[in-house]
């Protein structure tokens, strides 16, 4: 296959760290050229305006973006209006509702649209549903615990609505719960503290049917944790490092190779080149219903 020519628009944290090395390596994929209003990839042409990409590169048939989720729908459409297959980085969009209009515009259009996961991407997220399939689950318990001000550095948008706080690494974790459990899950209940003068919730507490509770926590220093645990009938699941490390029965499991952001090229080559999308929005569901079931407290106020 030849390479396919694809334009990064919002040269931020993550398109820096993950998306231009992932692209960079891949055989399957050319970095073309980026949208960003100040920002740069050495080498590659940038364009200030988005509109002006669509019309001047119409060799250009994918658009990955890489901007916080409030924007993004606007250049989604656009860029699904325009013909152009699309990658949405995660969450795949504010609200749920965004991501049907979407949908259905991939749809009219005939391209291929793929609401990435990057956390179902982990080393032992496979291995953990392979192992789960048939199987009675009894109880599971997540523990995502980071440090937003080293993840997140000054990013404003995380705690304006829409940004989702803490749920923003948390539906990691439940972008993984979601892939490998047998049976779906539901919220139960919900506990959320929002930090005073904030939009959004920088610490929660979850509880799912099926005995899966949920701690996230966004104020963590030192060793960061991002662990997993379900508990079957028939043996236990743990997944450590965000869904990179599986262990089986206090055993370790060998992993897959591919890191979680070549494979979402991979697999994005792979659903353009067989005319399919990929839109699945059970972690972002599991979110509305928390936020929409959630008790909430006032904490401290925060500041980066
Ligand atoms: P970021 O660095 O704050 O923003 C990404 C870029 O989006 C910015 O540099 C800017 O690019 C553009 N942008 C920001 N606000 C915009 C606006 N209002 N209108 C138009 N463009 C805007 O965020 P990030 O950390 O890369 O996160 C982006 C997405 O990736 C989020 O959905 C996040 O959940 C996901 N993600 C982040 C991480 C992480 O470790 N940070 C990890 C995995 C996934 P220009 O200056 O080039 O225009």
């Amino acid at each position: 296959m030849a390479n396919r020519k694809v334009c990064i628009v919002g040269v931020g944290k993550i398109a820096v760290d993950q998306h231009v090395p992932a692209i960079d390596a891949s055989p399957d994929w050319e970095l073309a050229a980026t949208v960003s209003r100040k920002g740069s990839v050495e080498g590659i042409p940038t364009f200030r305006d988005f509109d002006v990409l669509l019309s001047e590169r119409p060799d250009i048939e994918v658009i990955s973006l890489c901007l916080p989720p409030q924007p993004r729908f606007q250049y989604a459409r656009k860029a699904l209006k325009a013909g152009r297959h699309v990658m949405l980085e995660k969450p795949p969009g504010q609200t749920l509702s965004e991501v049907h209009d979407l949908q259905r515009l991939a749809e009219e259009a005939g391209v291929t649209l793929f609401a990435t996961w990057h956390s179902r991407m982990g080393k032992g997220v496979a291995g953990a549903k392979a192992f789960l399939a048939g199987k009675e689950v009894t109880g599971g318990k997540i523990t995502w615990k980071e440090d937003v001000r080293h993840w997140h550095p000054g990013q404003e948008w995380v705690f304006e609505p829409g940004g989702l706080g803490v749920f923003d690494p948390g539906i990691n974790a439940l972008s993984i719960l979601t892939e490998i459990l047998p049976k779906p899950v539901h919220v139960t209940r919900a506990e959320l503290d929002f930090p005073d003068g904030r939009q959004t919730p920088i610490a929660a507490r979850v509880e799912f049917s099926r005995g899966v509770t949920m701690e996230l926590d966004w104020l963590q220093t030192g060793p960061q944790t991002w662990d997993m645990e379900i508990h079957t009938t028939e043996g236990s699941a743990v997944l450590k490092f965000g869904g990179n490390e599986l262990w089986i029965d206090g055993q370790q499991q060998p992993a897959a190779e591919i890191e979680e952001y070549p494979a979402l090229y991979a697999r994005m080559a792979d659903l353009v080149e067989n005319g399919r999308s990929d839109v699945d929005l059970s972690p972002l569901t599991h979110v509305a219903d928390a936020m929409t079931l959630g008790r909430r407290n006032v904490v401290a106020p925060f500041a980066f």
